[in-house]
Order: C-alpha cells, then sequence, then structure tokens
C-alpha cells in the first residue's frame, strides 16, 4: 500500500508539515487501508496543500470548512476513511463553529491540525494559537489577545478522543494517528508544526524545550477526563501523546437508524436519468 503520488510539496524546507503528510500516510498503511479506501479532506493554508500530497480521494476545501465537506464524505459513504486536515487559523479561527460541533456530534472522522501559531500562507500574521505579545505584521506592538486552548475547548465539548503531537516525533504521530483513525468517534490530534520561515519563537528547538511527552509517564490514565484536563492546564497545553480516550461512546453515523446497512453512495439512485438530469440543472 503505497499512499505516495508524484506532485512534490511545495513548502519551505524543514516545515513541520513533512512529517505530518509522511506520518498520515504511514498511518494508512499500518490500518491496513488501500488508497481508495481513505479520503484527505484539507482547508486552506499552507497545510490546506496535504490533500494533494497523498495518493487517496481528497480534497482542498473551502477555508474554514473542511470539516463540514468531511462529514458530508463521511456521511455519503460510511465505508470511507475518512481524514480532514488543517491549519490552526483555518480550523481555530474562522473554521471554529464547525470544529466544535463536530466534536460534540462525534460523527467517525480523524481530524488533524497543522497548528503552526501564525498564518503561514499568507506570510505571517497572528493567529488563535499565537501567545501574547507574539508580534508579527498584524501586531506589530504584539498580540494583545489571549492564546486559544483548542484541546481543553474540546474536552469540554465532549471530545472522545484528544491527542496532540509534534511533527519532529514521527513515531508518535504515526501511532497517535493510526489509534484515531481505528478509535470510533471524532478524533481530534492537534500536531505543533512550525512554521521555519515565519515563526521565529516557536521554534523545533523550543518545542524540545517546552514539551512534556505523556509517553515517558506510563502512570498516566488517558480515559479520566478531569486528569487530561488538568494535564492540559499544568502543562500550559504543551503536553504531547494520547490525552484523553473516552469509547462508551457511539458515533454519530452508528446512531442514525438505516444508516448502518448500506452507504448512500452504494445505494440504488431511485430517480429516472432524466429526473436525476432535471434534478442537477436545478442547482447548477
Ligand atoms: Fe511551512 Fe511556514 Fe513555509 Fe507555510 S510559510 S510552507 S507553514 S514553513
Amino acid at each position: 500500500k503505497d499512499f505516495r503520488n508524484n506532485v512534490k510539496p511545495n513548502w519551505c524546507p524543514g516545515c513541520g508539515d513533512f512529517s505530518i503528510q509522511a506520518a498520515i500516510q504511514r498511518a494508512a498503511a499500518s490500518c491496513g487501508l488501500e488508497p481508495d479506501q481513505l479520503a484527505v479532506i484539507s482547508g486552506i493554508g499552507c497545510s490546506g496543500r496535504i490533500s494533494g500530497y497523498i495518493h487517496a480521494y481528497g480534497m482542498h476545501s473551502i477555508h474554514g470548512r473542511a470539516l463540514p465537506i468531511a462529514q458530508g464524505v463521511k456521511l455519503a459513504n460510511r465505508d470511507l476513511t475518512v481524514i480532514a486536515s488543517g491549519g490552526d487559523g483555518d480550523g481555530f479561527a474562522i473554521g471554529m463553529g464547525h470544529t466544535i460541533h463536530a466534536i460534540r456530534r462525534n460523527i467517525n472522522i480523524t481530524y488533524i491540525v497543522m497548528d503552526n501559531q501564525i498564518y503561514g500562507l499568507t506570510k505571517g500574521q497572528t493567529s488563535p494559537r499565537s501567545a501574547e505579545g507574539f508580534v508579527t505584521k498584524s501586531t506589530p506592538e504584539g498580540s494583545i489577545e489571549s492564546t486559544l486552548s483548542p484541546l481543553e475547548l474540546a474536552l469540554s465539548a465532549g471530545a472522545t478522543f484528544v491527542a496532540q503531537s509534534f511533527s519532529s516525533d514521527i513515531k508518535q504521530l504515526t501511532a497517535l494517528i493510526e489509534a484515531g483513525i481505528k478509535h470510533e468517534g471524532f478524533s481530534i490530534i492537534n500536531v505543533f508544526s512550525p512554521c521555519v520561515t515565519f515563526n521565529k519563537v516557536n521554534t523545533y528547538e523550543w518545542f524540545k524545550d517546552h514539551i512534556v511527552n505523556l509517553d515517558s509517564f506510563p502512570e498516566y490514565d488517558s480515559s479520566n477526563r478531569i486528569s487530561a484536563m488538568t494535564k492540559l492546564m499544568e502543562t500550559d497545553g504543551l503536553v504531547t501523546g494520547l490525552i484523553y480516550q473516552d469509547n462508551s461512546r457511539k458515533s454519530y453515523e452508528n446512531q442514525i437508524s438505516g444508516f448502518q446497512d448500506t452507504p448512500l453512495a452504494h445505494q440504488e439512485l431511485q430517480l429516472t436519468r432524466e429526473q436525476f438530469d432535471n434534478l442537477v440543472a436545478e442547482f447548477k
């Protein structure tokens, strides 16, 4: 199973997004998937290009809207493994409404956020994940807004799988994506992915000095939501590993009656060709 294609990524050399692409490809192969069993739906931003770099179904969609489209794909064909991806601006600013509601819906999608704490594609503006005081072109005197804590929000919204990793730790990242794919329900994996061109503060070295890796704490209980929230708050959100998993809830699509049998995409069309063409014409 090879999820590589011939498209050469045009990310800057050293960008953290390369490792995330490789980790998705490795995790999909480890799960035994074939390329026609996987759909990767991305938003807009440097990170949004990722759907074009993976040999699978894919869509480079709309800013902040990767999740509605990914949910549509999953509901149309529940047999597909669906990965949504995008940056922190994409998912936690314009797309935050979708993120929260996809989490509480618990639809079976793996959402990978490529978090570089800045807007890279538009050449370096403050994002919701930028630290207070962060100086960019849009905040020349330093950001005066507080930093968003997306995983604390995810836990509050009823998330059933919450993880975080670092693009330098491809072994952990691959294992977490594999676990997220296998999880029945919505999995959110936030990945620290340094922007080497525009973010000169949150560098690879900075993360190595600040990250607390749960893999070094075998006694940590990832089934305890209070521990998960506490760990996030104690570490100022800089904890990596599987932070929380709840296997007790069924996924959204597994609770819709009649939905389990045949995916919509495989059902017979209950229209004549003429009726179908007329319907399509109405939406043109
Ligand atoms: Fe990566 Fe930043 Fe370059 Fe975008 S601008 S490709 S995020 S290093």
